[in-house]
């Protein structure tokens, strides 16, 4: 099995760092990537550097360590914020680093950790994080990606030899971001994100009040938008600066945040799940009043009920995103057990916190704001698929007349 090419590395690591972060000169950068891929960070800093950046900081993430600490430390020491931790938050609202986030985890490394302790530790942590969060937000460039560990590999092709799974992982990530020995990904990238542009730009021109899904295994649901609330999609512009950059490579979807307790009916699931390293599958969704009001599962139903009850948020909407069938994700098809692939296969839905940067002028507003407008606010946010090939979506015009959207899982 031929090993991924030096010239492929490094036109996918000057995708990241050019046109995904846009990491400009004087920026300080803050690089998230696993210990396994150190080869792979070396290029990501060195083209970071290239590009003018002040300082590029590296946080090692291990999953193994990670795993460890769930079995071995207790609930309140994981929980705890520790008072280095928040100044490096503070440091970070100060700085405004861009951020990079390298995704290559094993998605069975949480595997036989209670998933009650995962999410209480998460919870803890979140609360304390999130006035930290809520500064920062719209403020900085960030991108997240993905490198192939041998272990998620293994995972997405369970019958295939170490090399070989890697190989096809490779392959597939490459396809999804239009990296190819002879392709130009940066020309490739803008004719992309102009389509999403021009298509969120139809939306927005349209002023949908409501959205109606429908689909032969059983969606049947409608979901109120919020007056002036922007579809978006591809690309973000940092408020601080004006640098335009694309937060999700992949990204195929153009999404917006429904208005917050107002949606009714059912939503079933097209692909499965996963959540805390765990899979749900074959479940539908049914919603009365904006909430959740129950779920059903054939696989995961205890999990999806908790995940349903995280908090007060967690049982609404807080996105809804629009994906043509074509999409390259869909093409591969295969589940990535990974959200940052997974949400970009499809249609999709997210149960809990919404964007506030969807609304006008939404990076000003505190979340509190946002909420009062319609935004959802959770600790979670959960994508999950519903778009069934047939799928069929109408917008819905304050007069009443519906405006075909989607019609056999693609933009009508
Ligand atoms: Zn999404």
């Amino acid at each position: 099995m031929e090993k991924i090419s030096e010239n492929l590395l490094k036109k996918y690591a000057q995708l990241i760092v050019r046109t995904g972060a846009n990491v400009q000169p004087g920026q300080v950068v803050q690089l998230v990537i696993s210990v396994e891929q150190y080869p792979f960070a070396a290029l990501i800093i060195e083209e970071c550097y290239r590009a003018g950046a002040k300082k590029v900081n590296v946080d090692w993430s291990y999953d193994v360590h990670s795993r460890l600490n769930f079995l071995y430390a207790d609930e309140e020491t994981l929980s705890a914020v520790l008072p280095w931790q928040e100044e490096k938050m503070k440091q970070a609202v100060q700085d405004l680093p861009v951020r990079i986030f390298i995704s290559s985890e094993d998605p069975d490394a949480m595997n036989g950790v209670d998933p009650r302790k995962l999410s209480a530790v998460a919870r803890a942590r979140s609360t304390v994080m999130k006035p930290y969060r809520n500064a920062i937000d719209g403020r900085h460039q960030w991108v997240i990606a993905a490198y192939p560990s041998a272990k998620w590999a293994a995972k997405c092709f369970p019958d295939a030899e170490e090399e070989e799974a890697v190989r096809l992982l490779w392959d597939a990530i490459l396809k999804t971001v239009r990296v190819r020995e002879d392709s130009d990904p940066v020309a490739e990238w803008k004719a992309h994100t102009d389509f999403i542009e021009k298509k969120a730009a139809w939306l927005n021109q349209q002023g949908f009040t409501s959205l109606r899904y429908r689909s032969a295994n059983g969606t049947d649901f409608s979901v109120e938008l919020i007056p002036g609330a922007k579809w978006e999609g591809a690309g973000a512009i940092n408020s601080e600066n004006g640098v335009f950059y694309i937060p999700n490579m992949p990204t195929e979807e153009i999404f917006t945040s429904p208005l917050a307790g107002r949606c009714e009916g059912t939503l079933v699931a097209v692909k499965p799940l996963s959540w805390n390293s765990q899979l749900i599958e074959n479940f539908s969704i049914t919603f009365e009043g904006g909430r959740a009001v129950s779920c059903r599962a054939e696989k995961g139903q205890e999990l999806l009920e908790k995940m349903i009850h995280m908090d007060e948020g967690a049982c609404m909407l807080g996105e809804v995103a629009l994906v043509p069938r074509e999409s390259p994700v869909n093409q591969c098809g295969f589940l990535f057990y990974e959200t940052l692939f997974d949400e970009n296969a499809c249609c999709h839905c997210a149960l809990g916190m919404g964007f506030k940067e969807v609304l006008p002028d939404g990076d000003r507003l505190t979340m509190e704001e946002a909420q009062k407008m319609g935004i959802n606010d959770s600790i979670i946010h959960v994508d999950f698929m519903v778009g069934a090939d047939d799928l069929s979506i109408d917008g819905i015009r304050a007069d009443g007349t519906a405006v075909p959207v989607f019609r056999n899982g693609t933009w009508a």
